[in-house]
């Protein structure tokens, strides 16, 4: 490897950046490898944060390699560590107390923070939001004493947040500011069906509304909602999306547009500088735009490609985004990516909560998600990969394979 850069420096310590960092070692980077992060964590994964580990279900904390894993391949590990400024003529980093690193190539992999409510009272204790290990432990301990729980926002995080307290025995109410929960990626054809579910489980749901302000003698005691509506609470999770953490790559003078932009092989407007995970907004092949994915796999799956990319070899992140939730008894995979569509087709039983959706657009499927159904999302992102019209009663009928409907339109 005598022609490769010397010294690749990857920051912001998640998921993405730790598969970077092993794909790099197993392709035989034998050069100086550097992982900064500015948590005093070493990477790990966060889809327990709002379930089991949550729940406090299990102890460990969800790291992607054991501490050993970056001795043992010379990583240089630098927690609680800030970068503060990227200098790309000379290829250099500023880190926090002036400190300055050299870089031959640069993997920013700085995700995502979430989006505050700036509301009266916002300043409150146990008003929380979910983004690190150390935020999950302490809503956990809220939801471990069965507290009152009001979340606002029913995307991701307020769904599995609101499931996970419920499970605890805490009451929950749903704020959201669209009708129905996970409204803006699965519709409202689906989005009743969780609705449902939360129902079901004794969630209460106040749809359409927002938060006033929060009220209490320096801890939140009460939520007041746009529309006049007063909620008691001992706590509160806030959960209305997240916004990417491009401050650095600014600095940089990177072109930036709700992320990072970088090409199919996740290589930045700067030569020798790459971005992956919820911070890269990355031209697609397959749906010849760019997409910034916000989702685990993301993460998992271009921190290598990334890797390979810095390495010089000739690969493009072309996944079709793929996701899971878990809510109560309701786990569900969803493959594809659909902003717009024509119908939406069930397969199987969705009272029984046993089901297959497929979201299609000019009769060719855009995305699917098994619902308690399982071993069949790889089947799903084929048929989204195959661009094939398909025929909606087939695709309806549990009997007919999905392996075999691609083409199969009447
Ligand atoms: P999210 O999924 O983008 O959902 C935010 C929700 O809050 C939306 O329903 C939004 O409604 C609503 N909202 C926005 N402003 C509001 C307000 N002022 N009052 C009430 N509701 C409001 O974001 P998130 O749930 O915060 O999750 C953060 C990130 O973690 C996301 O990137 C998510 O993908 C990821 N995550 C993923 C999983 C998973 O894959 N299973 C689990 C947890 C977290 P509108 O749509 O109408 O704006």
């Amino acid at each position: 490897m005598s022609a490769q850069p010397q010294t690749f420096v990857i920051v912001g310590a998640g998921l993405a950046a730790a598969k970077a960092a092993e794909t790099l070692r197993e392709e035989g980077f034998d050069g100086r490898l550097i992982l900064i992060g500015d948590e005093p964590e070493r990477p790990y994964e966060r889809p327990p944060l709002s379930k089991d580990y949550l729940r406090g279900e299990t102890t460990d904390k969800p790291y992607v390699h054991a501490e050993s894993f970056y001795s043992d391949h010379e990583i240089e590990l630098l927690l609680s560590t800030r970068v503060t400024a990227i200098d790309p003529g000379p290829r250099k980093l500023l880190l926090e107390g002036d400190r300055r690193l050299g870089y031959d190539r640069l993997l920013l992999t700085t995700g995502a923070a979430p989006r505050r409510l700036d509301v009266a009272g916002s300043e409150l204790d146990g008003i929380h939001y979910l983004r690190t290990v150390a935020d999950s432990g302490r809503i956990g301990e809220r939801i471990e004493r069965g507290q009152r729980l009001v979340v606002v926002g029913s995307g991701w995080i307020g769904a599995e947040i609101a499931a996970s307290a419920r499970q605890k025995g805490c009451e929950v109410t749903m704020i959201e500011m669209a009708s129905l929960p996970l409204e803006r990626v699965l519709g409202p054809e689906v989005g009743r069906v969780y609705l449902d579910i939360h129902r079901d489980h004794g969630v209460e749901f106040l749809s359409e509304t927002t938060v006033e302000r929060f009220e209490g003698e320096g801890s939140v005691e009460r939520v007041l909602t746009r529309d006049g509506a007063s909620l008691d609470a001992e706590f509160v999770v806030v959960g209305i999306g997240v916004a990417p953490r491009t401050a650095l790559a600014e600095t940089a003078g990177l072109r930036i547009d709700d992320g990072i932009l970088v090409d199919q092989r996740l290589e930045s407007s700067l030569p020798g500088i790459f971005a992956a995970g919820d911070v890269a907004n990355a031209q697609h092949p397959f749906y010849d735009r760019r997409l910034r994915v916000e989702h685990w796999a993301n993460a998992l799956n271009q921190g290598p490609v990334a890797a390979r990319a810095m390495l010089g070899q000739a690969v493009a992140y072309e996944e079709i985004p793929y996701f899971f939730s878990d809510q109560y008894e309701v786990g569900m995979e969803y493959g594809g990516f659909a902003t717009s569509w024509d119908e939406v087709v069930f397969r199987g039983e969705v009272a029984g909560r046993e089901f297959i959706a497929f979201w299609l657009e000019h009769g060719r499927v855009v995305a699917g998600m098994n619902v308690n159904v399982w071993d069949v999302n790889e089947a799903i992102r084929e048929l989204i990969r195959s661009r094939q019209p398909v025929d909606a009663r087939r695709l309806a009928n549990p009997d007919s394979a999905l392996e075999n409907l691609v083409g199969q339109r009447q």
